[in-house]
């Protein structure tokens, strides 16, 4: 009720004042200024506006206009107001605007097996649990389900891109599509009986079906190729993943050092680390996103920022199946580019990139037993504009700047933990949470409004989500 009274006083305020702010002026001047505006789709506003641009721009009182789907303007509220006019405009009280959080890597069907199996390393997860049970339960509609509640949440908690690798990756570009979120969709690559595929040679060749498909289909959707890991595809079949990609003019997505068992695979079956292994078969010369990446040795760091792999930290998948602690400090230091990831829903247990954010710059602090370290505008800029480095978009989005395409949120300060709220940068990061973003935009697009989701029917979502659950609860042992 608070916020719907709220929205109705500040609607009613600002015709108060478009009404009181020439009121000197006789009707033909007022159409005249009226004129000369410039139509756009959409205004945004916010107390605060947090560009995350290259110096760090904080706009206060600000609005953002956007036109198809791209940033034209941005600047005081009375600035655009006196330079732009929308019939679509949102309202900035209390709120901060920030670019769309970026999450680098995800398995997003996997909501429906979040929960299924904890506590566990992650080896004995993957062989014992999860591969097993995605042989018996994932389909198409399985991945679709899984991917819209995915999308759900994601859109609920202000993410706008992720990168996805899992099976079934048309279903998942589909999904994509119709809930207006952006995404790198990639197909994924294993050497084993997947959901989708018999073995590397038949998921890498329907996974360029794939690519052929929906490249160049929808600019928010990018198809890529998705090698799992170096422990399930062997060397030939990386060597073949890595040709494929560059005949196709296409990224890669991949696991890359993450637990102590890939490290020693990778040791006893090639005699070196995972990333000198890649690096050795050139594999990099294909655009890379790197997941994890927590054992890099010293000598590996400079070889990611040289070959500009994309490197996606996931803390809280990290602690919970005790991968380990990534050195993102040294990471950061030698120049690589490094964003943030929620991994999937079984192994996190949600995709809430606040969380994300908190619990990077928390991992380092302490593991260095030094607070100065990731302080809070370098791990919001992992979760934003260095994410989008780090996956290759960050001339399109990242951050808010005239030109780059409009994939905003919008965050309300009015819940009880922004009190007082000294430092906005400082409440992002180490008070705010996915329940208080209420607007979500796309490309434009409004996906979220009043923290009501739009593109999605969540109903129907959370009917067949339980459905599809409780047949997976009946068969697991
Ligand atoms: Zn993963």
């Amino acid at each position: 009720m608070k916020s719907k009274y709220d929205a109705y006083c500040a609607y009613a305020l600002l015709i108060l004042f478009s009404s009181l702010l020439l009121p000197a002026c006789s009707t033909s001047a007022m159409n005249s200024a009226t004129e000369s505006r410039q139509q756009v789709d959409l205004i945004i506003a916010g107390d605060h506006i947090v560009s995350m641009d290259a110096n760090g721009t904080v706009y206060k009182n600000a609005a953002i206009a956007v036109t198809d789907g791209v940033i034209v303007a941005i600047g005081t509220s009375s600035e655009i107001s006196s330079s732009y006019m929308s019939d679509n405009i949102l309202s900035g009280d209390n709120r901060i605007v920030l670019p769309g959080l970026v999450n680098g890597h995800s398995h997003a069907a996997m909501t429906l097996l979040r929960g299924v199996a904890d506590d566990l390393a992650l080896k004995e997860w993957l062989n014992n649990y999860i591969f097993p049970a995605e042989v018996k339960f994932v389909d198409a509609d399985f991945v679709r389900i899984g991917t819209e509640l995915a999308c759900w949440e994601m859109i609920r908690g202000g993410t706008t891109t992720f990168v996805d690798m899992y099976y079934f990756p048309d279903v998942i570009a589909n999904v994509v599509e119709s809930c207006g979120m952006r995404a790198l969709v990639s197909a994924t690559v294993i050497d084993q009986r997947s959901p989708d595929a018999e073995n590397a040679a038949d998921s890498l060749s329907k996974g360029l079906a794939f690519i052929n498909r929906w490249k160049g289909r929808n600019s928010r959707i990018t198809p890529i190729l998705g090698p799992h890991a170096n422990y399930t595809l062997n060397a030939e079949q990386l060597r073949d993943v890595r040709d494929a990609a560059l005949e196709a003019g296409v990224s890669i997505s991949i696991h890359i050092s993450e637990s102590p068992y890939e490290l020693e695979y990778a040791k006893n079956t090639y005699g070196m680390t995972s990333i000198n292994l890649l690096d050795s078969m050139d594999f990099f010369d294909a655009p890379t996103i790197g997941a994890h990446v927590v054992w890099p040795t010293k000598a590996e760091i400079p070889i990611l920022a040289e070959r500009k792999v994309g490197v996606i930290h996931n803390p809280t998948s990290n602690m919970k199946t005790a991968a380990g602690i990534a050195p993102i400090t040294e990471m950061l230091q030698a120049g690589v580019r490094v964003g943030l990831g929620t991994d999937g829903a079984a192994s996190n247990n949600d995709l809430d990139m606040w969380e994300e954010i908190r619990l990077a710059a928390f991992l380092q602090k302490v593991h260095q037993m030094n607070p100065e370290v990731m302080p809070a505008n370098s791990v919001l800029n992992m979760a934003t504009r260095g994410g989008a480095e780090a996956i290759g978009l960050g001339d399109s989005i990242g951050s808010l700047e005239v030109g780059k395409r409009a994939d905003i949120i919008q965050v309300s300060f009015d819940d009880v933990h922004f009190i007082p709220s000294y430092d906005v940068i400082s409440h992002l990061v180490y008070v705010a949470d996915e329940q208080d973003v209420t607007t979500v935009v796309v490309d434009g697009n409004v996906l979220m409004k009043d923290k009501e989701i739009l593109t999605i029917d969540t109903e129907r979502v959370r009917t067949e989500a339980t459905n599809l659950a409780a047949r997976i609860q009946k068969a697991l042992p």
